[in-house]
Formats: C-alpha cells, sequence, structure tokens
C-alpha cells in the first residue's frame, strides 16, 4: 500500500497519520457538546490500484490495496466482508425492478456491516499499540468491534444504552468484551465513551469521530462495484443513523472513480425513521446542517439518534452524488422484513429492513426509476432483533400431529 493523509471534510486541513488520531484541530474547536461531529477527517490515499485485485474482497491482498495499512501484518484474522449482491428474482417481480440487488451484509461474522469498520479500526489500533479500543454504540457497533477484538486479542470496552436489543448484549458479552450498558441514550452514551477514551488513554471507535470507520465501511461500496464492475449502479439505498456507513459506501465509489476502475458514482439515497430523520429532514428542506431530533424514537433501534454524527459529510457525499433521502415509518419498516426475507431469503433488523421500505418511497417520489440498476444494502441479521420481527408476523395456532390436521391448514 502507499501512503495516506487526512483531509478534513470541512476545512481541506491536511494532516499527517503521526499528527492526529481523531478529527481536525482546527474545527473542534466549533465542536458542540452532543452535536453533529465536526471536522471529520477523510483519509486520502497517495495511490489505489488501477485494476481490480486477483484477490476476492475479503482477502488481506485485496484488503491492503484498498486500505490505508502498510501491510497485512496486524490486519485480525476474523473474514469480514465479501459478502454476496443477491439478485433476487422473486423481489425483482414483485417491484417490477429487473435491475434490482441486495447487498447482503447480514453474512458478516457478527452479522452488520458494523464488521468492516472495526476490522480497520482494531487493525489501526494494533499498529499503533494501543491494548484497548473502546466503543459507544447502539449495538451493533459495539458487538462488531467485540468480535473483531476476540479474533485479535484486543480489549474491547463497550458503552451501550441499557435498553440495546437483547440479542446484541448477549453477542458482546459473549465475545468477551467489557460492557457499559448506560442509564441513557446513544448520544449519552457518546459522550461519555469520549471523555473514559480521554481519560484513561484507550483507542476511540466512536463512528465518524475515528476516520477509519467511514474507510473501513467503503469496503461495502467497492464490493457493489466489484460484483457489477464494468457497470455501476444508478442508485443505491442505505439506511442512515449517524450516517457513517453511506459516508463509506460513497468513499468506496469515489476512490474507484479517482482510480479509474469506475467511470461515475451512483446516486445514494439515504433512508431515515420518520422519528429520526434529521438529515432527511435537512436534505429535504436544503439546509446546511441538522436540526437535532431530542426523544427520537424508532423501532429501529441502530438509525434511533438525535443528532447524527456525520450528518455534515453525509449530507455532502449524497449532494455530490445527486441523490436524497427518504423517511419511512416505523410500520413499513417492520412490513419490509417478512417482505424482504419472503422474496430473498435475506433476514434483516428493522435498521436493515428500512432499506425496502425506503425503495418505496423512493419509487413513489419518482427518486428511482423501476428500470435503473439499484442496490439495496441491507445491512444486518434480523437474529440481531427477534421481538421486533415477530411483530410483523402471524404466528400459527397449534395442530395435532395428525396427518388431517395438515390438510386442514395447508
Ligand atoms: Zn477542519
Amino acid at each position: 500500500m502507499a501512503g495516506f493523509r487526512f483531509r478534513c471534510t470541512e476545512c481541506a486541513t491536511p494532516y499527517d497519520e503521526n499528527d492526529v488520531r481523531l478529527v481536525c484541530a482546527a474545527c473542534a474547536d466549533k465542536q458542540e457538546p452532543g452535536g453533529v461531529t465536526r471536522g471529520v477527517l477523510e483519509v486520502e490515499l497517495d495511490e489505489l490500484p488501477t485494476n481490480w485485485p486477483q484477490a476476492p474482497p475479503s482477502h488481506p491482498d485485496f484488503l491492503t490495496a484498498f486500505l490505508p495499512i502498510p501491510s497485512a501484518e496486524h490486519l485480525p484474522p476474523l473474514p469480514v466482508g465479501g459478502t454476496p449482491l443477491v439478485a433476487a428474482p422473486q423481489l425483482r417481480q414483485a417491484l417490477g425492478m429487473p435491475r434490482l440487488w441486495v447487498k447482503d451484509d447480514t453474512r458478516n461474522p457478527s452479522g452488520s456491516t458494523k464488521d468492516r469498520a472495526s476490522l480497520l479500526v482494531v487493525a489501526k489500533a494494533r499498529e499503533y499499540g494501543y491494548d484497548t479500543v473502546a466503543a459507544a454504540s447502539t449495538g451493533n457497533a459495539a458487538t462488531a468491534l467485540a468480535a473483531v477484538s476476540a479474533s485479535a486479542g484486543t480489549r474491547a470496552i463497550l458503552f451501550v444504552p441499557a435498553n440495546a436489543p437483547e440479542a446484541k448484549l448477549v453477542q458482546m458479552l459473549s465475545y468477551g468484551a467489557t460492557v457499559l450498558p448506560i442509564d441513557g441514550n446513544y448520544d449519552d452514551a457518546f459522550e461519555l465513551c469520549l471523555a473514559a477514551c480521554e481519560e484513561f488513554g484507550w483507542y476511540n471507535r466512536n463512528t465518524a469521530l475515528n476516520p477509519f470507520t467511514i474507510e473501513g465501511k467503503k469496503t461495502a461500496g467497492l464490493e457493489i462495484a466489484a460484483s457489477l464492475a464494468p457497470e455501476v449502479p444508478d442508485a443505491v439505498l442505505v439506511p442512515v443513523g449517524d450516517g457513517v456507513i453511506l459516508a463509506g459506501v460513497a468513499k468506496g465509489f469515489s476512490d474507484l472513480d479517482r482510480s479509474g476502475l469506475i467511470d461515475r458514482v451512483p446516486r445514494l439515497i439515504a433512508v431515515q425513521p420518520e422519528g429520526a430523520a434529521a438529515i432527511v429532514t435537512a436534505l429535504t428542506e436544503g439546509r446546511e446542517t441538522i436540526r437535532p431530533i431530542p426523544g427520537a424514537q424508532s423501532v429501529a433501534d441502530s438509525l434511533t439518534v438525535e443528532a447524527p454524527r456525520n450528518a455534515l459529510q453525509c449530507m455532502n457525499v449524497i449532494r455530490a452524488s445527486g441523490g436524497s433521502g427518504v423517511a419511512v415509518s416505523d410500520e413499513a419498516i417492520l412490513t419490509a422484513i417478512p417482505r424482504l426475507a419472503s422474496l430473498s431469503g435475506v433476514f434483516a433488523e428493522p435498521s436493515a429492513a428500512a432499506g425496502l421500505a425506503g425503495l418505496d418511497v423512493a419509487l413513489e417520489e419518482g427518486l428511482v426509476e423501476r428500470g435503473e440498476r439499484v442496490v439495496v444494502l441491507v445491512t444486518g441479521t434480523g437474529l440481531k432483533d427477534v421481538p421486533a420481527a415477530a411483530r410483523a408476523v402471524e404466528r400459527p395456532g397449534v395442530i395435532a400431529p395428525t396427518l388431517e390436521a395438515v390438510a386442514a391448514r395447508v
């Protein structure tokens, strides 16, 4: 891999890797407690591959070609990414979209896209000599950090809202992480993690604050492009909480555009729940920044944030792509779980099924045409929140163990 520098996404100041670890020093002065993260840094690689690597996407050779790591030496051994782009003919037929794909990121080791960010963050932590990495999370990022840390032998300290879904809590505990359930919401956990990292000298994986979270998630964009090459999707729908997955997908496509491996970038469409739609509202109203939503509420726990930390960069990359945002109701999100599962075989948690619900709205609003090449990113498995999925299916009554009873039922 060639060298890299950081560049501030707000003021464009460049930084050497050795001079800064998290955000732009100049823009950090503008940071408000609990507000969007100011001075988010983007990785700028000196060189990018001009040919697709021979190795598959989860292989260290592919990762070292595209990621800011000097070698594969510090990469955690757990394979991450390389998830399938599913053609889903039943879903295509139901929607009248012959060129629709589902990017099934439920197949990552801890079951979510967040594994991609954790892989790179833990690799950098090892390279920098940290033995402890901390993160605040609504659940998936913490679980991802726990899984990747377990494979690498790094200590993970996790700040999560005490009401995070049970499966996510059990999962991170099983990976052996130190879990701190916070009597508060995600935004409270974020601030506490920030303070604790400063106090105790831990490496901070907080989303957006750590530039490698965006850079790690770009592999989702790289993989979508690699699967469809030489074609490029017209639009990609991405569920948005803090806006880091969407920014990561955008970074993947923009790196490929720079390298000449693709000749244009897709429109990016952010999908947020109606109860936590700060970014979509700001996009729709044409504002430069978001208004936080105190008491944000949604069945999609991973998307329920009051002040999306990466709002500024997320809105910039959406606008630059010619994309937009759509808001979806909790009811539409819940209904999308069995729809997606029964028409594609992909079982999603509410936050991930939101992408399909968003596609319905994008079609209605004319943001996507049925004939276009469209990808819906499914960011987390339904097994992470079974009680939510249970609300959207009808449970059959018990039958007697007889053929007559079977015949009567089917
Ligand atoms: Zn700056």
